[in-house]
């Protein structure tokens, strides 16, 4: 059983699969406290991989939060590849993904400001994603070694409550350093869930 917050289709709105259908599976709850954080991850239902499997649409399943790796993903995750899903996760960083990462096709990790923008050395991923947030400092927040291993592969999302001035910051940032790129919210701009 999982504590889910919600199931839905619709465009991914970040990162390299930006645009592309999915379904999303929120799981309840999360281990961080992130002051800007506007994801409601409360608790609405608690539901079999079956009956999870059941409200899924689309090939690409993301699985985020809250924090899903809070949760054991395995008994999910072999059940969604059995049935042949392209399947991925999102996750803050602060928990290993390195027993689940042959279950998993693309792993975005964006580490938060509570753990000082670090990543757990057992969390596994495929890129990175940071929220500007007037704090974030890409010279101070991000190591060079992670610079150069994911190269074009760290986007730099603009906090939302306060977009125009965090994406002008995103901008700034990435002129300056090109192991960076700005990022978009496609489903904030599409008026999407
Ligand atoms: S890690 Fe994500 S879901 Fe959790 S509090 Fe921070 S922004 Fe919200």
């Amino acid at each position: 059983m999982y504590k889910i917050s919600e199931i839905f289709n619709s465009v991914q709105g970040e990162g390299s699969y930006l645009g592309c259908p999915a379904s999303f599976i929120r799981l309840s709850g999360c281990n961080l406290r992130c002051r800007w954080c506007d994801t409601d991850f409360s608790l609405k239902h608690i539901m079999t991989v079956e009956e999870i499997i059941d409200n899924i649409k689309y090939e690409k399943v993301i699985i985020t939060g809250g924090e899903p790796t809070i949760y054991d993903l395995k008994p999910l995750l072999l059940e969604l590849k059995k049935r042949g899903k392209v399947t991925m996760l999102e996750t803050n960083g602060t928990n290993p993904t390195d027993d689940i990462r042959h279950l998993l096709d693309w792993v975005v990790c964006s580490p938060k400001p509570d753990k000082n923008w670090t990543i757990n050395e057992k969390c596994i991923f495929d890129e990175l994603k940071y929220v500007v947030d007037g704090q974030f400092n890409p010279d101070k927040h991000i190591k060079k070694e992670i610079k150069e291993k994911y190269k074009d592969r760290i986007w730099l999302q603009p906090e939302s409550s306060c977009a125009a001035v965090r994406m002008k910051q995103a901008f700034d940032f990435a002129m300056k350093d090109s192991a960076l790129r700005v990022g978009l919210q496609l489903h904030k701009i599409i008026d999407v869930k």
